[in-house]
């Protein structure tokens, strides 16, 4: 009789606990794989989901993931429909002045990504000079395309840029080059190459309202125990398989 009552007493406290659980609401826009991108049964799967569920993990909060359009991101921050938003986001002096970012999380850069056939025709960035280009609507690869060229064509997503591409809708995608090089290595497809240059380099990191500093600050004590602990690289090894 007693066992049970303790038996009863103990399953009541961890509902309790369970729903007290504080649950943290992260924007991503998951069709930008390996960072995000969705399993056969549409959950957000990657990088990012693995990164903010182990800070979850350490600082003690669950994480729900939202998949929504990669430029209502910031946004939905700004209006409180989401606690932070993680989604390779470059951290930019521009967005800096909405919004407040983590510490760095990952280093990146912006690269090209045109169509075979045109190897020789495109050998560096300066070649693509005023051509039409194509990018995600929003981002910092579309800022680099507008750079070069007044005619760019902005796309929700980059698997859209990419179908632009192969149809000739344009000449060039300007993306991540993490992104585009998982691109060319999982798709069996060998219609495309990289520009062999590298724009710049960029780092990312995880946006939270800029009226939210004890956020910023869990998030970098989670970076911080994540990267001590070894979670950070052994996330780092299962998507990149390479050391960071
Ligand atoms: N890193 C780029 C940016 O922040 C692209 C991010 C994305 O498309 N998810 O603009």
């Amino acid at each position: 009789m007693k066992k049970s009552l303790l038996t009863a007493l103990l399953v009541a406290c961890s509902m309790y606990s369970q729903a007290q659980a504080e649950t943290l609401k992260f924007g991503t826009e998951a069709t930008f794989a390996p960072f995000e991108f969705t399993d056969n049964k549409s959950e957000v799967i990657g990088y990012d989901a693995d990164i903010i569920r182990a800070i979850g993990e350490v600082e003690g909060f669950e994480v729900q993931i939202v998949n929504q359009p990669f430029d209502a991101l910031i946004p939905g921050v700004l209006t409180k429909q989401l606690d932070g938003a993680i989604a390779a986001i470059t951290i930019t002096e521009e967005r800096a002045k909405q919004v407040a970012f983590s510490d760095p999380y990952y280093k990146a850069g912006i690269n090209a990504v045109i169509r075979r056939e045109d190897g020789l025709k495109y050998l560096t960035l300066e070649s693509l000079k005023d051509k039409r280009l194509c990018a995600q609507i929003g981002t910092t690869g579309a800022n680099v395309a507008k750079h070069f060229s007044k005619n760019v064509g902005e796309y929700n997503t980059v698997p859209d840029a990419f179908m632009e591409l192969k149809t000739k809708g344009c000449e060039a995608v300007f993306n991540d080059r993490p992104v585009n090089l998982y691109f060319l290595i999982t798709k069996k497809d060998d219609s495309f190459v990289e520009v062999p240059e590298l724009y710049n380099g960029e780092e990312y990191g995880i946006v939270v309202s800029k009226k939210n500093p004890e956020l910023v600050k869990r998030l970098n004590s989670g970076l911080k125990k994540i990267r001590d602990n070894g979670t950070f690289a052994k996330i780092h090894k299962k998507w990149f398989n390479t050391e960071e």
